[in-house]
């Protein structure tokens, strides 16, 4: 698959921006090292002539940028998901780092579209939006100052992607694997896990006194085996299977 093409697999998603002026600073960062596709979802201040102005030469990435309503709308279609954090969460995820994610990134978009989610300046990621995602992925800054500005830890992230192309290029990165089936895309994984939470209910298997626990770590398991479409079609049959015996008894 030629370079080109693996770049428009490769989504730089930034949800509810508040400075547009990131925006433009995003755009920056992801040209510079050649990437393409830039996501904004409801972004607060979005066009905006600060926008333009630090975008400088990448104005081309702000043409092409497609803002969406939702984060599920950014991530549709995409095999893998990974979120970026700027602290530790109350539950750990499968954790990353910038170097592992650029692999992983480039990697898989030679097989499918990948999405890479970046937080609001103000508060990051919210745990719902963190829990879409197969991995997280945390820049190793100072624990006493860890939060970098938006566009700079985009900046940070494009550049892995980039040293993991150029890699590539050298044939230093192993090709992966061939699986037999494709793997199950962020929207397939969303219909899963409601059927799953749905089920769930019917069967009175909530611990009331802590349901979203309960969906947080099956979340967590399901992202960590990478399903595939016909392994997730499975498990639906045996929710929706679950569901009708429930309602014959
Ligand atoms: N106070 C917020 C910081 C948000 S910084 C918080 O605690 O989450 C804005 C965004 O920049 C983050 O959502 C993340 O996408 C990115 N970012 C900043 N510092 C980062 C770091 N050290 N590692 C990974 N991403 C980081």
């Amino acid at each position: 698959m030629s370079t080109v093409k693996r770049q428009s697999k490769i989504r730089m998603v930034l949800v509810n921006t508040t400075h547009p002026g990131n925006i433009g600073g995003a755009a920056r960062a992801i040209k510079n090292m050649g990437l393409t596709e830039l996501y904004l979802v409801q972004p607060r201040e979005y066009p905006a002539p600060r926008a333009v102005w630090r975008a400088a030469g990448a104005r081309d990435i702000l043409t092409n940028v497609k803002v969406v309503e939702s984060l599920d709308e950014a991530i549709a279609g995409c095999g893998l998901v990974i979120g970026t954090s700027a602290r530790e969460r109350r539950i750990p995820w499968p954790l990353i780092n910038p170097r592992e994610c650029g692999e992983k990134i480039w990697g898989e978009a030679a097989r499918h579209n990948v999405a890479l989610l970046f937080g609001r300046e103000d508060r990051g990621l919210t745990n719902a939006e963190l829990q879409k995602c197969h991995y997280h992925v945390h820049i190793p800054s100072n624990p006493d100052y860890s939060s970098l500005n938006l566009a700079t830890a985009v900046q940070v992230l494009a550049y892995e992607v980039r040293m993991a192309s150029l890699q590539d290029e050298n044939g230093v990165l192993p090709s992966m694997d061939e699986w037999d089936q494709p793997l199950a895309t962020a929207d397939e994984l969303e219909l899963f896990h409601h059927h799953l939470a749905e089920t769930m209910a019917m069967l009175n298997f909530y611990d009331p006194d802590n349901p979203k626990q309960l969906l947080t770590r099956m979340r967590r398991l399901f992202n960590r085996t990478r399903m595939d479409k016909m392994e997730v079609s499975m498990l639906r049959g045996l929710l929706t299977a679950a569901g009708r015996t429930k309602e014959t008894l």
